[in-house]
């Protein structure tokens, strides 16, 4: 014989019964069978509510059950054929009038019990496997409905009954060998106690009640049917990328089960795992499907036999209790005492820690007992908290507990290390951690709003070896922005196959709007975005980042603006790596550009800012590879202005100054406004990097600037200032003939020595470096300890919105 247990979404309306009744036409034709259903989905809960609002004296549970009467009555309306239909409506009517019945009496009274519950709830199982059986037998199938509830004996722990398992045992197998019928169904959860009340045997209680009536009649195997296709790597809903597991070993699925993976209710595995049944979990909606066999000695195929772990689960709503004092140290049976009041309260533990100074011990409860616990603790210690020996409890909720779970742990060696450092790389904090001694398991108690995220971290460092998915969210669509996010879409492909890297664009912003979304902004959509976008300031915008709380973020400044950079370091303490071609927050205050450093240093992320000088030259990763490998930067002499080389090597007079100045603003060379690189302002700020990249802490006004611009040039906006070039015309073709009067040429240059730098117009002779510098070429050059007679030279394109967005983008990668 087979057992099928199907839940309450494939039992959920009778187009899903359609289903189940395919299923179990096929399987009939193999074997006898006895299945086993829940309620239809949500009618336990509803019947819960119903029963709670009449206890708070709420006469909304009128409506609750009218709705939930017209469920079923639906049901019948539409599974069983019209003439036989009047008994079954009448069926239901009555059962609902009883429901009704009861919750008037509770509605008078105020109050409901755990008895009074289970009575209530047992209806909804009750009512589908009757509605479910009457449907088969009009099928003409050989169809029995039994009930289940009847056989199966518990003690009178009301909703969360212990089984009698010798009395349910000889009970089924007597009922099973009386009744050769086909196909025998009845209602999974419900039990009865000795006075013959209905019992329950705990939330998602149908698969216990298969499990039991499989090892009962020692089935020839298990099936559980339900909306997904197996045990998976991880809870669906959170991880999108789960897999189905194809086998699995009982203890595994039990741990798996047990921390949260709500597939399989954690007691069902034990009865199947002693009689060494084979227990399949399998999808209604995907019959096909192979799901997952759970048994003693699961085939694993040689690519999973490497990987360390076979699933992740998540529990929520969860909360630590915290034993502590210095009374704790070496007396025997503290933590007996604790255990004690908690199990006499039947509070079930789910995860305990302590430290080997045995000065405090922790454990994790569900939220819903903490206030039972707590009364319970701190009166069972009640003289040791007045003799200070111990405190009183101490009590965190919001909490959710992952798991990590796998045989394999145990022969391998750095799981811990590989699973901590993964999380802290993504700003999870770790409030607690157990391993059971099995080393089956490696439990964590994160707080809550991390959940999903740790879950998915996790996943994919041990699951998803093939790619790793990366966040991105840009701030900017300008120039280097729309640059940027062309060149992420055009290689996005490539990194794929060969680097293992999905760049997903979670995030796009601007100065008016924003657009999120989680999954990647499609190349369509991010060609249309600004007519999707909502409104946003970049605080709404770097808010909304944080609330998502995706991992492995990177948040991409792609503005020259000053309002972008204040939103860094919030960003930063959330673990959030930051790239930015924007230069104001490496070149403000020196004390703020050394705190986020050490944020970022501190939260595990990146802080990258490579565009910053010299667009996508290697200038700053080289000061920082060399300081690294203990190296000393003795002197730096540059051109750091693609602009302002643009602007002298195309400036000989035969056109006005202003015109050269306009070409390059029009080429996309300059800053938004091109006074900050005329003023020598901007490559005063990138010196001042470079100077503080190579361990000197300077600030902005110890760098001496030379300007060349003339102080009215610098008043009203840039429309003006242009107006004003063309009146100096005769003072900047003045420069311009006295450089060439010596044979020399003009530069723009930058200098950095014995720790002070400076900036200014140069005259620069042909066998200099600096001579032979064309278009907008930077050059650095570096004198170092070991780069002593020879320096190191960094030459190339030093400005351009391609070449900018390229080196964002080697940023982006390094960041991750
Ligand atoms: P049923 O009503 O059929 O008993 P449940 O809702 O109790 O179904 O359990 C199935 C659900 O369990 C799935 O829809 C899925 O969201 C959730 N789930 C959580 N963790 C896992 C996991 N590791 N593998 C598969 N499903 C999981
Ligand atoms: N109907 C019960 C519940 O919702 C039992 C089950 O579905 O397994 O908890
Ligand atoms: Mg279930």
């Amino acid at each position: 014989m087979k057992i099928l247990k199907f839940g309450g979404t494939s039992v959920a309306n009778a187009q899903n019964i359609i289903l189940v009744e395919k299923i179990i036409k096929k399987e009939s034709l193999k074997d006898r069978i006895v299945v086993i259903v829940s309620a239809l989905h949500g009618v336990t809960d509803q019947l819960i509510k119903g029963a709670e609002s009449a206890s708070a004296k709420d006469e909304t549970y009128l409506q609750i059950i009218k709705a939930l009467e017209e469920k079923h009555i639906n049901l019948v309306k539409e599974l069983i054929p019209v003439l036989a239909q009047s008994s079954w409506l009448s069926f239901v009517k009555k059962h609902f009038n009883d429901i009704e019945d009861i919750c008037n009496g509770i509605f008078v009274l105020g109050e409901l019990t755990d008895k009074i519950k289970d009575r209530i709830t047992s209806y909804g199982e009750f009512l589908s496997s009757s509605i479910i059986a009457a449907r088969l037998q009009h099928e003409e199938l050989d169809c029995l409905w039994m009930n289940s509830a009847e056989l199966i004996k518990t003690d009178s722990n009301f909703t969360n009954a212990k089984v009698d398992f010798a009395i349910s045992e000889n009970n089924l197998k007597i009922y099973l060998n009386e009744h050769q019928n086909t196909v025998i169904i009845g209602p999974g959860f419900v039990a009865s106690d000795q006075k013959n009340s209905p019992t329950t045997l705990g939330r998602g209680g149908s698969d216990y009640t298969a499990s039991i009536i499989a090892a009962a009649i020692d089935a020839k195997e298990l099936q559980i049917w339900t909306d997904v296709s197996g045990m998976m790597t991880a809870d669906p809903r959170l991880a999108t990328n789960a897999k189905p597991i194809a086998e699995i070993s009982y203890h595994e699925a039990m741990e798996l089960s047990h921390f949260g993976a709500k597939v399989l209710y954690p007691p069902s595995i034990q009865p199947v795992m002693i009689r060494n049944i084979d227990l399949f979990i399998k999808n209604t909606f995907a019959p096909e499907a192979p799901g997952t066999l759970i048994s003693h000695h699961p085939e694993v195929s040689e690519n999973e036999k490497q990987q360390v772990a076979v699933g992740v689960s998540n529990m929520s709503h969860i909360a630590l209790l915290t034993l502590e004092g210095s009374g704790m140290v070496g007396i025997p049976g503290i933590s007996a005492k604790l255990f004690h009041c908690l199990s006499q309260e039947k509070i079930n533990v789910i995860l305990i820690t302590q430290g080997s100074s045995e000065h405090s011990i922790t454990i994790a409860i569900h939220e819903k007992d903490i206030f039972q616990a707590e009364n319970a603790i701190n009166s069972a210690f009640a003289d040791d908290i007045n003799m200070k020996r111990v405190y009183a409890v101490k009590i965190e909720t919001g909490l959710s507990i992952v798991a990590l779970v796998g045989e394999n742990m145990k022969s391998r060696s750095g799981v811990s290390a590989r699973m901590f450092s993964c999380l802290g790389n993504n700003g999870i904090n770790i409030r607690a951690i157990a391993q059971g001694s099995s080393e089956r398991n490696i439990s964590i108690v994160i707080t809550e709003k991390d959940s999903k995220k740790a879950v998915n971290v996790l996943h994919e460092e041990f699951f998803e070896s093939e790619i790793k998915q990366i966040h991105l969210y840009i701030c900017g669509t300008g120039n280097v922005g729309s640059k940027l996010i062309q060149q992420i879409y055009d290689q996005n492909a490539y990194l794929q196959e060969n680097f293992s890297i999905n760049l997903r664009i979670a995030g796009i912003s601007n100065s008016r709007n924003m657009l999120f979304s989680d999954q990647g902004i499609s190349y369509e959509n991010y060609l249309s975005w600004n007519d999707q976008s909502t409104k946003a300031s970049v605080q709404d915008f770097a808010g909304e980042i944080v609330s998502r709380n995706l991992r492995n973020s990177v948040f991409v400044d792609v503005t020259a603006s000053p309002e972008v950079p204040k939103v860094y370091q919030s960003l930063l303490e959330r673990s959030i790596n930051i790239v930015a071609c924007n230069k104001i927050a490496a070149s403000s205050d020196f004390e703020v550009y050394k705190a986020l450093k050490n944020t970022a240093r501190n939260h595990n992320c990146s802080f990258y800012f490579e565009t910053n000088v010299g667009a996508g030259l290697p200038v700053i990763g080289t000061i920082s590879d060399l300081i690294k490998s203990g190296d000393k930067i003795n002197s730096i002499q540059a051109v750091l202005s693609g602009t302002l080389n643009f602007v002298f090597n195309h400036y000989d007079g035969s056109r006005t100054f202003s015109e050269v100045v306009a070409q390059a603003q029009k080429e996309g060379y300059t800053e938004p406004d091109p006074r900050l690189d005329l003023s020598g302002t901007d490559v005063a700020r990138k010196i001042l990097i470079l100077a503080r990249e190579a361990g000197y802490p300077l600030e902005f006004k110890d760098i001496e600037n030379i300007g060349f611009l003339p102080e009215e040039c610098m008043q009203g906006d840039v429309n003006d200032f242009y107006e004003k070039l063309t009146q100096y015309e005769d003072h900047f073709k003045n420069l311009f003939n006295n450089a060439e009067q010596e044979g020399k040429i003009l530069k723009y240059t930058a200098e950095f020595k014995e720790g002070k730098a400076k900036v200014g117009l140069q005259h620069v002779a042909p066998d200099s470096d600096l001579y032979h510098l064309y278009g907008k070429d930077n050059i650095v050059i570096f004198k170092t300890m070991r780069y002593s007679e020879q320096p190191l030279v960094v030459k190339g394109a030093g400005a351009g919105a391609e070449v900018t967005a390229s080196g964002v983008f080697a940023d982006i990668i390094r960041s991750i």
